[in-house]
């Protein structure tokens, strides 16, 4: 049970959390009602550090921790929505960090899997999401450049870190008409690049430019 003065906060992040679905998504033109219903009920302050959670709702990036960021409420709905999930999917994530995007995904999806390559991150995230009652989510500790090679194929993957190239097991464990959301650039820029497979071949789409903390690993940079 929550306090008087819990549920007051929890009302008022609930308020922020409405204005950020109406004024930073639906306004800039995210159409997907499940994608807007997702990110209007995963609570978002709970995947930041708690000093930080009267920011959470705001129109940026925050840290989490190990130098890692959470991204913008935008950019998580951009991605997603480029998925074009419709309930049945099992999709894969690589980059846990807090577990938000995760979170928005197990909304979504009937599986998801996590990758982190922080420990500690995956963790807490681990931790964080069975607290909240999320039941279809598996999260591991590893290089997720790599994929899940024992959990392939799945119908999307996303990427929540910057890529220098496409990874190719990535392409590989997804199934016949999957797709794969990855920002793929230069260390501090990236493009937003949809690879979509279609009778055993791929097409790419881009989307517009996107700022994401290095992916790194064999098929990624070598440091951070
Ligand atoms: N999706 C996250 C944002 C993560 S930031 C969220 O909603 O909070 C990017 C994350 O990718 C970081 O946590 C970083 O540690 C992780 N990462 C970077 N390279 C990786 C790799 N090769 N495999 C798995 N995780 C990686």
């Amino acid at each position: 049970m929550f306090s008087r003065k819990e549920n007051n906060q929890e009302e008022n992040f609930e308020r922020l959390r409405l204005e950020m679905v109406q004024s930073q998504l639906e306004r800039r033109n995210i159409r997907d009602q499940r994608v807007l219903e997702a990110m209007g009920k995963v609570p978002r302050h709970r995947f930041v550090p708690e000093r930080l959670g009267s920011e959470a709702y705001e129109d940026h990036p925050l840290p989490i921790g190990e130098g890692q960021t959470i991204s913008q409420p935008y950019m998580v709905a951009i991605m997603t929505e480029l998925l074009e999930l419709r309930g049945g999917e099992r999709v894969l994530e690589i980059g846990t960090g807090s577990g938000y995007q995760l979170a928005v995904l197990a909304e979504l999806a009937r599986e998801v899997f996590s990758v982190e390559r922080f420990g500690p991150l995956a963790d807490r995230s681990r931790a964080l999401l069975r607290e909240l009652g999320y039941r279809n989510v598996e999260i591991r500790n590893g290089d997720g450049t790599l994929g899940w090679p024992e959990r392939a194929p799945f119908d999307g993957i996303i990427v929540t870190a910057g890529a220098p190239r496409i990874p190719p097991p990535l392409v590989e464990q997804l199934s016949e008409g999957g797709r794969l959301v990855v920002p793929v650039g230069e260390e501090r820029h990236q493009e937003l690049c949809r690879v979509v497979k279609e009778g055993g071949e791929t097409r790419k789409e881009y989307f517009g430019g996107c700022v994401f903390v290095p992916l790194v690993g064999e098929h990624g940079w070598d440091t951070a």
